[in-house]
């Protein structure tokens, strides 16, 4: 995982473009859940996912039970951090900030 750690901090995004069928994938579900009050827990859950379908930019992944639809960029390779990871620690900036200077 330490190839995906960037020296400034963030996580360096995965390829998101060479994933084929039957790829194992890191996802993440949310679920909200009322706690009254007009109050939302929002809870994350992690799981590994199977590719079962590819439709351009659409995936259909079998896991957590279920079968799921997610768009490029919402999961990752088994090998890369999950989208939890990337939503908790940051994505790396590095690139970003380069075209900001130029
Ligand atoms: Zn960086």
């Amino acid at each position: 995982m330490s190839k995906y750690q960037c020296k400034c901090g963030g996580l360096i995004l995965p390829d998101f473009d060479s994933f084929k069928l039957a790829d194992a994938v890191n996802c993440m579900i949310e679920t909200c859940k009322s706690i009254g009050n007009g109050q939302v827990i929002v809870r994350q859950k992690a799981f590994v996912g199977i590719i079962t379908k590819i439709d351009g930019d659409k995936f259909t992944i079998e896991g957590n039970s279920k079968t799921h639809i997610f768009e490029r960029g919402e999961f990752t390779p088994i090998k890369a951090p999950g989208p939890i990871e990337y939503f908790r620690i940051g994505k790396c900036r590095c690139e970003l900030d380069k075209e900001q200077q130029a």
